[in-house]
């Protein structure tokens, strides 16, 4: 059972990713940032906040927040393909910090951490350590903020999908559930299949 798995964990592993990004079977990239995001980071008004992009993947947030002034951005993915295209893309950007590292060894203290499609592009056995590490790398009064399905897929992932239930049941005891509903925004592609979260850190 255990062997099992592992060689399933495996899968989902550097390699995986990597290969993902060569051959460029990335489906999941809509070529520009969501505006359900936009729309929340256009009222967030703490330019020197410490903002995180765990696999960031084209990372499309940078340039909208940027161009908005915000200074102080953290973008990470697994794969060093993405990030070369990442540092290329962002090199001249002061304030953007561009890392290739596996989220669950990063390190650092964040207020703000924005997720977009990246939860849903880990094996499911992986979501309370995932809840686990965004309460320990964010600050206090820090909170995430995003995008996540709320559907099932009948393939399997990734995507893997879920419900808001199992969501409130899986951040409830490490996050205040200030917004978990429906997103009235998301892209034509993903309209009535995603919620809007905004989850501040309990302390
Ligand atoms: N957020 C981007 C990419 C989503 S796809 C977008 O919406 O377009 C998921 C991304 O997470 C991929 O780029 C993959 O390389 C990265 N990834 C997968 N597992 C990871 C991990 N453990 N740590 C960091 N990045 C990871």
């Amino acid at each position: 059972m255990n062997d099992v798995f592992s060689l399933d964990q495996k899968t989902l592993d550097k390699n995986y990713w990597e290969e993902r990004w060569e051959n460029q079977s990335t489906g999941w990239d809509i070529g520009y940032s969501s505006p359900a995001i936009e729309e929340y980071i256009l009222q967030y008004s703490n330019k020197g906040a410490n903002i995180l992009i765990p696999g960031c993947g084209n990372a499309y947030e940078v340039e909208f927040l940027w161009n908005l002034g915000f200074t102080n951005i953290t973008i990470l993915d697994i794969s060093k393909t993405a990030v070369q295209i990442l540092k290329d893309k962002y090199q001249n950007k002061k304030g953007v910090t561009v890392i290739c590292e596996d989220f669950f060894n990063h390190q650092g203290k964040y207020d703000l951490i924005i997720e977009q499609t990246f939860f849903c592009a880990l094996r499911p056995e992986l979501r309370p350590q995932y809840v686990e590490k965004v309460h320990e790398l964010l600050d206090e009064g820090g909170r995430i903020v995003g995008l996540l399905f709320n559907r099932n897929f009948e393939k399997d992932g990734p995507p893997f999908g879920g419900s808001v239930l199992e969501y409130q049941n899986l951040f409830n005891d490490d996050f205040d559930i200030q917004k978990m509903e429906e997103c009235y925004n998301s892209i034509p592609s993903r309209k009535g299949s995603e919620i809007f979260i905004n989850l501040k850190k309990k302390i």
